[in-house]
């Protein structure tokens, strides 16, 4: 297959491809990227493929990043879409062996969900302020210093990386949790019956 070489979307990998709780390699820390490699880079066209693909099947929600755990492949790897408030720009900034360098700024509760936990979302505090170390595609270093939202989706991937969901953070917190309705209204959750015997979390 001599004209094989472009693949910016494998077009085979789905939503379908995308891990949910009660998969244990959420759970699980993820390998450093070595060499960048012709396979590193088909995982990252299947991660982006994944995104947009749950994207499209998602009324009320954008695919805003993704780590490689989430398509079960336990490897340092996170994207970002460079645009979160039009869905028509399908672009994503690529992060290998993504690291949390300093945190700044002050813990802030905020709303947060995650492809791997299906329509729950949870109020989640996270630092609003992070300086992140990692690669790009091409194994050049990014630094880059990180708010607001932005830094909630930082630390949210990099707890992908390191088997850490967002769920762990508020587990003991009965009036964090929240299920997204059909009209894309988020609900509050009984905490007794929908989330602390729920098996399917934890
Ligand atoms: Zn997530």
């Amino acid at each position: 297959m001599a004209d094989s070489k472009v693949y910016f979307f494998d077009m085979s990998m789905t939503k379908d491809n995308i891990i949910t709780l009660p998969n244990t390699h959420l759970r699980e820390r993820s390998k450093k990227v070595g060499i960048i490699t012709d396979q590193i880079r088909d995982l990252i066209a299947d991660m982006e493929a994944a995104t947009l693909d749950w994207e499209a099947s998602r009324e009320h929600e954008v695919g805003v990043a993704l780590a490689a755990v989430q398509i079960d492949q336990l490897i340092r790897i996170v994207v970002v879409r460079n645009n979160f408030d039009d869905k028509k720009d399908t672009s994503f900034q690529v992060f290998i062996n993504p690291e949390i360098a300093k945190y700044e700024g002050e813990l802030e509760e905020d709303f947060e969900g995650c492809l791997s936990v299906k329509d729950i979302y949870g109020k989640v505090p996270r630092y609003t302020k992070v300086r992140v170390k990692a690669l790009d595609e091409n194994g050049k270093p990014i630094r880059l210093t990180a708010e607001g939202f932005l830094a909630r989706i930082f630390q949210h991937e990099i707890d992908h990386t390191n088997g850490i969901v967002f769920i762990d953070h508020i587990k003991d917190n009965p009036k964090a949790f929240y299920r997204l309705g059909d009209d894309g209204h988020l609900n509050p959750l009984d905490y007794e019956k929908d989330v602390a015997n729920n098996s399917i979390l934890w």
